[in-house]
């Protein structure tokens, strides 16, 4: 269970008695790392960014960042550096150069590049040997939302660690959640709402083209499809309770009749030539549900019966 979530969003005032001088360094200015260093800057947060290709923090020096002429510099400039490149390699590629992990030591890190848990739990001992206080994160949202309310950020490792740079962090708006201090959790709460989000685009992106086969537009589509996307957050808060109780009740939509309009999808995507993959895996899973004799329960018994299979004993 998350320790605690809060609601930051609060310009200009990230420092609290003790911490007057409140500096960060951002690592990564690709479309997220500007967007993080951008907040930081507009809370009054002194930082220093960083990029291995250089030129990207033309805007963010305009608005009064630091440009470090190297990573090693840049995580001397600052108690707390947040990282942010395309994945673990990546920030790896950075902080484990010599110069660089010399510098960081008795310095805190905040990871919020995604990769996989085991990513972050490598990475949270490697720092451990090294000496450099370590917090790994997920960004929820994408970069229109940081500085926002909107913005949602997840946290993992110790817990008074993050509370130490909780001022700073909160810098960066949004809803921040600690959940807990096994470092792999944020990792591993992203890659379950990852897991969501794709499937749930690639679906909607398979849909388009099924739709323009059958001459809807996919501005026609778009008040319906709105309609089917706000169905989803109640199933979650009525299936979650079911998935924690293990009952799965398929009172009013069974899984065979599931089954049934699905493979219907299926059969005119075929017929129009279009690849029908991503929902003959969803229908093929379905079907192995209602053959192992679950065919009257809810939708939701696919998950018991994939962790059959996918369990490692937790
Ligand atoms: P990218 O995922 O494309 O990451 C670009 C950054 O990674 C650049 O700073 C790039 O440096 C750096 N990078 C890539 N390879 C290396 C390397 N080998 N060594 C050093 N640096 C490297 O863009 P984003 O900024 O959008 O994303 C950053 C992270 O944020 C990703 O993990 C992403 O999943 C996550 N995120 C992004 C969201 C978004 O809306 N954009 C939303 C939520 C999470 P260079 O400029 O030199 O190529």
């Amino acid at each position: 269970m998350p320790s605690h979530a809060n609601q930051a969003g609060r310009p200009g005032h990230p420092g609290r008695p003790g911490h007057p001088d409140p500096s960060v360094t951002v690592l990564g200015l690709g479309p997220m790392g500007r967007a993080l260093a951008g907040a930081f800057l507009a809370a009054g947060v002194r930082t220093t960014v960083w990029n291995r290709t250089p030129g990207r923090d033309g805007e963010l020096v305009a608005r009064g960042a630091v440009s470090a002429p190297s990573a090693a510099e840049a995580v001397a400039a600052s108690g707390l550096t947040v990282v942010c490149v395309v994945d673990y390699d990546a920030a790896d590629a950075i902080l484990r150069r010599a110069e660089v992990a010399t510098a960081l030591k008795g310095r805190t890190v905040v990871n919020l590049s995604a990769d996989v848990p085991d990513r972050a739990r490598e990475s949270a001992e490697w720092a451990a040997g090294h000496g450099v206080r370590y917090l790994d994160g997920a960004i929820m949202t994408p970069t229109p939302t940081i500085g926002t309310p909107a913005a949602v950020f997840l946290h993992s490792g110790p817990a008074a660690l993050y509370e130490e740079h909780r001022p700073v962090l909160d810098a960066l708006g949004g809803t921040h959640t600690h959940l807990g201090e096994e470092v792999g959790r944020a990792a591993a709460y992203d890659i379950a709402l990852l897991d969501i989000f794709w499937t749930a685009m690639a679906g909607y992106a398979h849909a388009l083209a099924v739709a323009r086969a059958e001459g809807i537009g996919a501005r026609e589509l778009a008040p319906f499809a709105r309609g089917i996307g706000a169905i989803l957050p109640g199933q979650f808060e009525e299936t979650a309770r079911e998935a924690d109780a293990g009952t799965f009740s398929g009172e009013g939509n069974p899984l065979t009749s599931a089954v049934s309009t699905m493979e219907h999808v299926v059969r005119v995507s075929e017929a129009h030539g279009i690849d029908a993959g991503v929902m003959r895996a969803a229908e093929g899973m379905a079907r192995r549900t209602v053959g192992l004799g679950h065919g009257t329960d809810g939708f939701v018994r696919i998950a018991e019966v994939l962790g059959r299979t996918g369990a490692r004993g937790r």
